[in-house]
């Protein structure tokens, strides 16, 4: 992670994910049926639980663990708006997280670090926040899941 002190940080996707008091993604709670959704929908989007007909949420923080439920890595470079960090483009490893107590999966790209290699179904992992880019002013963060070191 490469920051310098003349750079603000700031998120690279607004209100998907909050940095205080502990970096956590932000989904939404259906008020009726307590369904998670991530990202957090935007105005009158109807509940995704087919029995239930609200279509009002309220912020709800992600659970910041959870185990890997797929992974894979992206030997091709994203269309936009990804941003290409490296030049020419290296592949990054991707992982599926199922975060139990939420009843979601989330995608997201592996910390810095670690490649598909160091990855495994099952493994559990943590939120953490990394910068994406940067430029003059700005880190542009994002959230990452970091494999947690004591495996068995
Ligand atoms: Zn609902």
């Amino acid at each position: 992670m490469s920051q310098t002190a003349s750079r603000t940080p700031i998120p690279a996707v607004d209100g998907w994910f909050e940095l205080e008091p502990e970096p956590a993604l932000i989904g939404a709670r259906c008020v009726e049926c307590s369904t998670v959704v991530f990202p957090p929908p935007s105005e009158s989007t109807p509940c995704p639980n087919p029995r239930c007909a609200s279509d009002r949420f309220e912020s709800h923080r992600l659970a910041t663990t959870g185990t890997i439920w797929s992974y894979t890595d992206a030997q091709y470079q994203p269309p936009p708006p990804y941003i290409p960090t490296t030049d020419p483009y290296e592949p990054f490893a991707l992982a599926a997280v199922d975060l139990a107590d939420d009843g979601l999966i989330v995608l997201g790209q592996v910390a810095e670090g670690f490649g598909v290699d160091d990855l495994a179904v099952g493994m559990q992992v943590t939120l953490v926040i990394e910068t994406l880019y940067s430029d003059d002013q700005h880190d542009h963060l994002m959230w990452r899941w970091r494999p947690e070191g004591d495996q068995s």
